[in-house]
């Protein structure tokens, strides 16, 4: 039987290479529900290969153009923001790749879960703002939650077989971005075009921004914590700038398990999708005999304050993660527009971390209202 794939997020870097996936095993998957907010031309163009059940466009001016692009077929077409969230609680598919990017993903991932559908997770944004009321519904509903982020996808792969032994530590490994021991004298004029070229991966606008500045690992750490049930100073960055290794734990008795490969997101992207079987590919292989170094050192914190701003969120929790990434979107967005700086983005969020409320145990609807309120006080700072 193969496996029917709702694909949240599907014209994005995570949602094209989950369906480069799907067409590469068409014995193991169909893609059931594709969504994308604006890019309604590929959207078209994908639901025409795939044939799914249904579509959602985000944008819903782009609605009637994609409904008549489509007329001619049995796929149902929705447009707008309760559409998505509607449509991941139909019963068409069997796992969610949430692939959308930041805080929109957070209610149609959460509805999947309220429906008891596996979710293999990219969108990092959902558990950082709202970690423990994921994590608590999944448990409730009995629900897995796969990573698909390749460090968590790492650590993941190092657990299995490990059933109930203690973590000691995880280490998170981190690139570094293309900014890597430079100085605040340096990033100072650094401009969205170069930040936008990571030297390891190819992704997204928001999170190649994240990994330049560091709030990409700061959110990770977050991200892990509620994945893996740690306390926060049970995560450990390290910077590894040849991405080979992809993370490690290291257990009670001192052993440290490693999960390597060379970068390329279609690893764990299929890894999610398929487990806990392993799909064969002709991807290439990292190659041991040519010559080649692993090295490893402490990120520079000092420097990438945001990640030092993330690690503060990390150990007080409550809201302040929801803030600190409700800036952070704002921040991002404005840098890829050339409002603000590169540094500039730090201060947008220290400041929005220090103005909101702190409250130690939001309920969702807080969640929502912390960030509206995050997002428009950052917003009057950049004068957005
Ligand atoms: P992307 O910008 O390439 O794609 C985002 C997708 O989400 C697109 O399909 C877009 O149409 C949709 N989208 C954007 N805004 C939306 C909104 N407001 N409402 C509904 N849909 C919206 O992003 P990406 O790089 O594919 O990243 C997606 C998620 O995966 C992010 O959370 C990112 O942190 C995570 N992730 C990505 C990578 C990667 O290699 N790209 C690696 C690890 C984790
Ligand atoms: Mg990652």
């Amino acid at each position: 039987m193969q496996k029917r794939i709702a694909l949240f997020g599907s014209t994005g870097s995570i949602g094209t290479q989950a369906l480069a996936v799907i067409e590469a095993n068409p014995q193991l998957f169909t893609a059931e529900i594709l969504t994308a907010q604006q890019n309604d031309e590929l959207l078209i163009k994908q639901a025409l290969q795939f044939q799914p059940n249904t579509v959602v466009i985000g944008d819903e001016s782009r609605y009637q153009k994609v409904k008549q692009a489509l007329a001619g077929t049995d796929i149902k077409v929705f447009a707008g923001e309760k559409a998505l969230e509607e449509v991941a609680a139909l019963d068409c598919y069997d796992l969610m790749l949430a692939g959308i990017v930041g805080f929109a993903g957070l209610k149609p991932t959460l509805q999947a879960v309220e429906q008891g559908k596996p979710v293999a997770l990219a969108n990092k944004e959902t558990l950082v703002v709202a970690g423990d009321i994921v994590m608590q519904k999944a448990i409730e509903k009995r629900v897995p939650i796969i990573p698909v982020d390749s460090e968590h996808s790492a650590i993941f792969q190092c657990l299995v077989g490990e059933n109930l032994n203690p973590i000691d530590k995880i280490i998170l490994t981190a690139s570094g971005g293309p900014f890597l021991g430079k100085k605040p004298n340096f990033l100072v004029n650094v401009k969205r075009d170069h930040a936008l070229q990571h030297p390891n991966w190819s992704m997204g606008a928001k999170i190649t921004i994240d990994s330049a500045t560091l709030m990409n690992k700061g959110l990770e750490m977050i991200e892990a914590k509620w994945l893996f049930n740690l306390k926060p100073e049970q995560v450990q960055v390290m910077v590894h700038p040849q991405s080979i290794i992809h993370s490690m734990v290291q257990f009670e008795d001192g052993s440290i398990k490693a999960q390597m490969g060379l970068p390329d997101m279609k690893l764990p992207i299929q890894y999610a999708m398929a487990f806990p079987q392993r799909i064969v590919n002709q991807f290439p292989r990292y190659d041991f005999r040519k010559p080649n170094t692993l090295t490893f050192e402490e990120p520079d914190v000092k420097t990438f304050r945001n990640l030092a701003l993330a690690t503060e969120a990390l150990y007080k929790g409550g809201n302040l993660p929801c803030i600190l990434n409700a800036a952070n979107e704002i921040a991002v967005y404005a840098f890829l527009r050339n409002r603000v700086g590169f540094l500039d983005m730090t201060d947008v969020i220290e400041r929005t971390m220090n103005k909101l409320e702190f409250i130690a145990e939001p309920t969702l609807e807080q969640y929502f209202e912390t960030d509206a309120a995050a997002r428009e006080f950052a917003a009057t700072l950049i004068h957005l």
